[in-house]
């Protein structure tokens, strides 16, 4: 079986073509970006976080491997003045802190839901969103207990939501929700 992050990265790569569209909701390390960066080579790619040293780090990453990105530093929760494109087939989440960085700069329901509202409107038919839920720190487990709901309301007929995880692991593991939007809406 999959971990959580390859399998999320195999839930991106299914439905991202070399011309897509995809977006890094999340910096962080700028590992998602990298893996983006290459699927998409002839495509384009966006990075949002909150934390130039994310950005920073990414860049470096991107630069030893001569790949794209736009690095945009501000939160997804802006992403309508930057994104221009008409559709996107694929947008990653790694919610939560950046690993290394201070702990208190995290994602927050409020900005998650905000942002997943603008993408789900952006998302091509076939289109995956993909998050990726850290809940063992306080500000996680509010942000799930929101989440959550959120996403058991995306109507049927348009959407399919997958959540993956390990359930019999300790310490409150990260679990996966992703978002595909029908490509034919179901009646
Ligand atoms: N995917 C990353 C990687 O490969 O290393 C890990 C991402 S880390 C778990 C979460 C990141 O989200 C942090 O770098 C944090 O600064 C960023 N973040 C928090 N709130 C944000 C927001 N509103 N918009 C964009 N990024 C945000």
């Amino acid at each position: 079986m999959d971990n959580v992050l390859h399998y999320a990265k195999k839930l991106a790569a299914d439905v991202l073509p070399a011309d897509g569209i995809a977006i890094d909701a999340t910096t962080g390390n700028g590992h998602d970006t990298v893996f983006l960066a290459r699927l998409a080579s002839n495509g384009k790619v966006y990075s949002f976080d909150i934390q130039k040293q994310a950005l920073d780090s990414c860049r470096e990453k991107l630069a030893q491997e001569q790949l794209q990105a736009e690095l945009i530093h501000d939160g997804h929760e802006h992403a309508e003045k930057y994104v221009e494109e008409e559709g996107v087939h694929v947008v990653m989440f790694n919610l939560g802190y950046l690993p290394g960085g201070p702990k208190d700069v995290t994602t927050h329901a409020d900005s998650t839901i905000g942002a997943l509202t603008f993408f789900l409107e952006k998302l091509l038919p076939g289109g995956r969103i993909i998050l990726v839920v850290y809940h063992g720190h306080e500000e996680g487990k509010a942000e799930k207990e929101e989440l959550l709901p959120f996403l058991q309301s995306l109507p049927q007929h348009a959407y399919q939501v997958l959540q993956y995880g390990f359930i019999n692991q300790k310490n409150d593991p990260p679990f996966i929700c992703a978002i595909e939007k029908r490509r034919r809406w179901k009646g």
